[in-house]
């Protein structure tokens, strides 16, 4: 037995333990972990130098954009800023242009990718007009639905709970989940108005719109419709501390449901908002103390399951609008996840096991991803290597993404991603790309028969 490649002295984490070892990769998969006079010949190594090795980090909530908005993004831009953020997969959302919402739209979407990925991509579809299409973006590979409940944006009317529920049914009949935006558009809408009539436009008017309530309508009427559809379902970005209870009950009676929170709205309040201004526009926004809490609480006792991005570039000029309701909504991610919770590890406030468990094994199990999410003999050879004790200044003029802006510009962080490996290869190597486009793979949902 021969391997393609053999990374020696490592400390990985491995069986929730830090060990010294080497690791042979072959044929794009774990071949061996152990000592390294265990280890396989080579056709080549690599000396890590001691630093640490984890799973291949996986973001379950990113916007590649491309197509008709690959001025914002592209597919090589945005997957190189994964690499660079130390991320081997990534889950791209549906509101592109066109809408990822039907096998043609996916299917396009994804031979484009196919040829400019540097790491491993799933795709999330919205759902489409007609039901019967449902089965056609199964058939194509989708990871799983998204519904979008702010505005309209997929195919299924918004106002119509029994077509949800059907929809709901339908896609739990192919074993396939959806994933929700849970912002109630109707009350978003009438704050929004009254708001805007008041001739308010600044953030804290945002932040008024999208409130508490917005969340927990949505989450609530969503839940229900989980119960009679029995579908697995899955809530993007959960910012308050009541819509996580709403879910975290639900759970305990039956439910089968996950949730993810942002860095962002673990690590940024109102007040940062407030002084930062529209570069920290988002949604749901960022918010006070309390939720801050009951979202750290919700990761150490792991109701929350994941921590995921929102990649959700823009070009800067889309973000320096005057009025905040003209303004895009989202900021970028994807390098700057992985070293702001490093240095919650480094600060004592988070365990290594439990970064791992919230951007590798959670996300591989909720998103059926098999055969990633943790270092495992056999499993694919997708690591990453942070340097656990570098510290540097997040600086978005050197993002990868074309989305050069970021609410936690200038903050000192701890734990830098160096080495991304994908597929059993390097990617992406201190700070520089060093593959060609199309090293990553589409990523397609297996379907159970
Ligand atoms: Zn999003």
């Amino acid at each position: 037995m021969i391997a393609d490649l053999v990374l020696s002295n490592s400390k990985a984490y491995f069986k929730e333990d830090i060990v010294d070892c080497s690791i042979a990769f072959g044929n794009g998969r774990i071949l061996k972990i152990g000592k390294e006079a265990n280890m396989p010949k080579a056709d080549s190594r690599i000396d890590l130098k001691n630093q640490l090795v984890l799973p291949g980090l996986i973001d379950a909530h990113v916007h590649l954009r491309d197509e008709g908005k690959s001025r914002k993004e592209d597919f090589y831009s945005g997957t190189s800023a994964a690499a660079a953020g130390g991320f081997a997969t990534v889950v791209d959302m549906p509101n592109n242009d066109p809408v990822t919402m039907s096998s043609g739209t996916l299917r396009n979407r994804m031979d484009i990718a196919e040829r400019k990925v540097l790491v491993n991509v799933g795709f999330r579809c919205e759902f489409p007009r007609n039901l019967k299409d449902v089965e056609l973006i199964v058939q194509q590979g989708a990871l799983g639905f998204k519904l979008f409940m702010a505005e309209q944006v997929g195919g299924l009317d918004l106002d119509d709970d029994d077509g949800i529920i059907e929809a709901f049914k339908t896609v739990a009949g192919f074993g396939a989940s959806v994933a929700v935006h849970a912002e109630d558009k109707e009350t978003l809408k009438k704050a929004e108005d009254v708001l805007k009539k008041e001739k308010r436009n600044d953030v804290a008017a945002f932040l008024k719109a999208h409130s508490e309530r917005v969340e927990l309508r949505a989450v609530e009427r969503v839940l229900n419709l989980v119960r009679r559809s029995g579908v697995q379902l899955h809530f993007c970005h959960v910012s308050t501390e009541e819509g996580l209870n709403a879910i975290v009950e639900a759970r305990e009676s039956g439910a089968r449901v996950s949730c993810e929170v942002t860095p962002h709205n673990l690590l940024l309040s109102s007040d940062d908002l407030k002084r930062i201004g529209m570069l920290c526009v988002c949604m749901p926004p960022v918010r006070d103390k309390r939720h801050i809490e009951a979202l750290w609480k919700g990761v150490k006792n792991g109701s929350i399951d994941f921590v995921a991005s929102d990649h959700a570039p823009h070009l800067l000029k889309e973000k320096e609008a005057e009025s905040v309701w003209d303004v895009k909504v989202g900021i970028p991610g994807l390098e700057t996840t992985l070293p702001l919770l490093l240095t919650e590890v480094n600060r004592g406030r988070l365990e290594l096991g439990e970064l791992v468990r919230l951007l590798a094994e959670k996300p591989a199990e909720i998103l059926q991803l098999r055969r990633k999410g943790c270092l495992t003999e056999g499993y694919d050879a997708d690591l990453t290597v942070v340097d656990l004790h570098r510290k540097f200044k997040i600086d978005s003029s050197k993002f990868l993404s074309k989305a050069k802006y970021s609410p936690f510009d200038g903050r000192e962080v701890t734990g830098k991603p160096v080495k991304t490996f994908v597929n059993g290869r390097l990617v992406f190597d201190e700070g520089e790309v060093v593959v060609k486009p199309g090293t990553g793979r589409v990523l397609r949902r297996e379907i159970a028969v």
